[in-house]
């Protein structure tokens, strides 16, 4: 099974245009969050009209998953917590979203959403003990922010990761964490796109301009990792 990766699209139509052909060429395909833009001139509904229909396209030849970044909130719940009930609506067949558990043959990929507070963050905490009761040979999990203190949240003078993962990636030890968020930890000394943190492995591909996304191509009966940017690329082998 061959996983097309990437995150922080921001909008950039080209970059989704791309993704799309893509789609035959593997066999689902991951969009670690921040699909919108929420410093761009472009009204947000605007942009979720557009980025719906997009999903939809992507997910007609290959399953799509995907996890809300803070730029995709597009509304506040009782706590003043952005959430993202637009990716909700945009849940499909082929199209999995926040909350979801996806199982590809023994592999359970679990899609968490963007956590703005207190509350939304119990509600994440909770969707991590319920995923981890589940019957699975490897887990995947499509969460955001990558880890605090790891390359992969590294901006070049320190680190702005999530710490709270690193605790629940401590307690459930998955296989593989794809983050995205800190567009640049790839392309820094000392930053990168994998880093392996006990028995997982977390990627995060980066995000840049251009018509091409960063991305990760991972390879699950390979076990290998290939990553792909403007900057060149990069492979690990996971097993
Ligand atoms: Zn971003």
């Amino acid at each position: 099974m061959k996983i097309l990766i990437a995150s922080d699209l921001h909008y950039r139509l080209k970059q989704f245009d791309w993704l799309a052909s893509q789609a035959n060429h593997c066999d689902a395909i991951i969009i670690a969050g921040d699909m919108l833009d929420i410093s761009s001139s472009m009204d947000l509904s605007v942009q979720i009209v557009v980025m719906k229909k997009y999903l939809r396209k992507i997910s007609e030849t290959t399953p799509l998953l995907v996890c809300s970044g803070n730029h995709d909130g597009n509304e506040k719940n009782d706590a003043d917590e952005y959430i993202a009930p637009w990716l909700q609506e945009a849940r499909d067949q082929q199209v999995h979203v926040d909350g979801d558990n996806v199982f590809f043959g023994s592999t359970l990929i679990t899609i968490f959403p963007w956590w703005d507070g207190d509350v939304t963050k119990m509600e994440v905490s909770e969707q991590f003990r319920h995923a981890s009761q589940l019957e699975f040979d490897k887990w995947i999990w499509i969460y955001h922010a990558p880890p605090d203190n790891s390359p992969t949240s590294w901006v070049g003078k320190r680190f702005i990761g999530d710490s709270e993962l690193n605790e629940w990636i401590k307690q459930y030890q998955p296989d593989i964490v794809v983050t995205g968020h800190i567009h640049e930890s790839p392309f820094k000394t000392d930053g990168s796109w994998a880093d392996k943190m006990g028995k997982t492995w977390v990627f995060n591909a980066g995000s840049h301009i251009g018509d091409i996304p960063a991305h990760i191509i991972l390879d699950l009966e390979a076990m290998n990792a290939e990553w792909y940017s403007l900057a060149g690329s990069d492979s690990r082998q996971l097993a």
